[in-house]
């Protein structure tokens, strides 16, 4: 018996699009979902009864983060995430591997899960870069040894110790520990990559599955294969034909087309699974997303840019601090439900970020978390009443992409 039960309620007509229930033991998911990141066991600036008032189902931790501060151990002494934390709802840890492997030399500067079609054909600069950036992360067969980031402390991550790390944590749903690839490295690297994750995926679930009280968290295999179609459908079926609980889609696509290199992976996953599509969030890739047959997002980005003063409205991203806020008395979204637009105007919150008030960063992540939890969760309602294309082309022809 598994820690999690899926059950689709309803597909999209012709495409790969569903809804669904995970039933996790901290209780059920209604899917697609987006999946709001606390970092070191806390949402940045937000408290847990905010976050759940803005109709967050699920919470990700960062393992890498956590395993560096407090200790795996010390969230286990504590009783673990849920308890450590305060939330009792469901919660998944990733693998570690994308904070780890973002600090080695397979990546440059800027790290950022998407390529643009023209850095992809000019690796000579990061050659250069690399020559300057100190090398933090050495891959093996065995596994990484890695830097620190916040003493310089060197450390070693294998698939057993991620596994191990994740079962002190104590998630419902944790993650095969993977190789992140640059959406820049040669191709033949991309494929040496893949298959050591392969490797990877298979030791992550042998050691999981020989752990006493393993059942209780659901383990997820991790697809790679970079922005290549080939290796992407290699990817899913090896991950695919492995006893995971669930499926996440990892590394760097191509913003253009990453539609379509979901779908790839999606049409070869099997179905009755959830799939989780890594560390994606900007509201046009979300609609994406779920129309291809993703149950689950999570991504930094609404709470970074609501830190940064970047509000979603349903025209755009907006600068709050810029001038012509400063004397609108008019909630950011006037339709909107959150306790943000509820109760305070633009004037008020682009005065909290022009003095620096640490209120600022709350109220502007309380709107952009319910913001994009509450897109997905239209998207999901799309599904069930038949109607997610005409919502779909509503929101993608108001909304533009990157205007602050
Ligand atoms: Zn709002």
């Amino acid at each position: 018996m598994g820690a999690i039960k899926f059950k689709i309620e309803k597909k999209l007509k012709g495409q790969l699009g569903r809804a669904g229930i995970l039933e996790t033991p901290h209780g059920k998911i209604e899917t697609p979902a987006f999946v709001v990141v606390g970092t070191n066991a806390t949402i940045k600036s937000v408290n847990v009864e905010q976050v759940k008032e803005c109709g967050t189902q699920v919470v990700l931790g960062n393992t890498y983060h956590l395993y560096l501060q407090p200790g795996d151990r010390l969230v286990k002494d504590a009783g673990g995430l849920h308890k450590f934390m305060n939330w009792h709802g469901p919660t998944m840890t990733d693998s570690g591997g994308f904070q780890v492997f973002s600090l080695g030399v397979a990546y440059k500067k800027g790290i950022t899960k998407f390529a643009k079609t023209e850095d992809l054909h000019d690796d000579t600069n990061e050659k250069e870069e690399n020559k300057i950036s100190p090398q933090l992360a050495v891959i093996d067969e065995e596994g990484v040894t890695f830097k620190s980031h916040r003493d310089g402390s060197m450390h070693r991550f294998t698939p057993e110790r991620s596994i191990e790390i994740q079962h002190n944590i104590g998630a419902d749903m944790i993650f095969a520990f993977d190789e992140c690839t640059s959406p820049s490295a040669p191709l033949q690297y991309q494929k040496e990559a893949m298959d050591r994750t392969h490797r990877w995926a298979k030791r992550s679930l042998d050691y999981h599955k020989s752990q006493p009280h393993s059942e209780k968290q659901a383990l997820f295999g991790i697809v790679q294969g970079g922005r290549h179609e080939d290796l992407r459908k290699i990817s899913a079926k090896q991950i695919g034909g492995m006893d995971f609980d669930g499926f996440g889609i990892g590394g760097s696509f191509n913003k253009e087309d990453m539609g379509t290199a979901v779908k790839w992976v999606n049409e070869i996953l099997p179905e009755e699974k959830p799939r989780h599509l890594l560390g994606i969030g900007e509201p046009t890739d979300l609609w994406e997303g779920v129309e291809n047959g993703v149950d689950l997002f999570d991504c930094v980005l609404p709470t970074r840019l609501a830190r940064n003063g970047s509000i979603y409205t349903k025209d755009g991203r907006v600068g709050i601090t810029n001038a012509r806020f400063t004397k609108d008395f008019s909630p950011i979204e006037k339709d909107c439900g959150c306790y943000t637009c509820q109760n305070y105007s633009r004037a008020y919150i682009s005065h909290l970020f022009r003095s620096d008030e640490m209120l600022a960063g709350t109220l502007g992540s309380i709107h952009n978390i319910y913001f994009i939890v509450n897109l997905v969760k239209t998207a999901r309602q799309g599904i069930l009443d038949g109607n997610f294309r005409e919502l779909k082309e509503a929101f993608l022809s108001r909304f533009r992409p990157n205007t602050a």
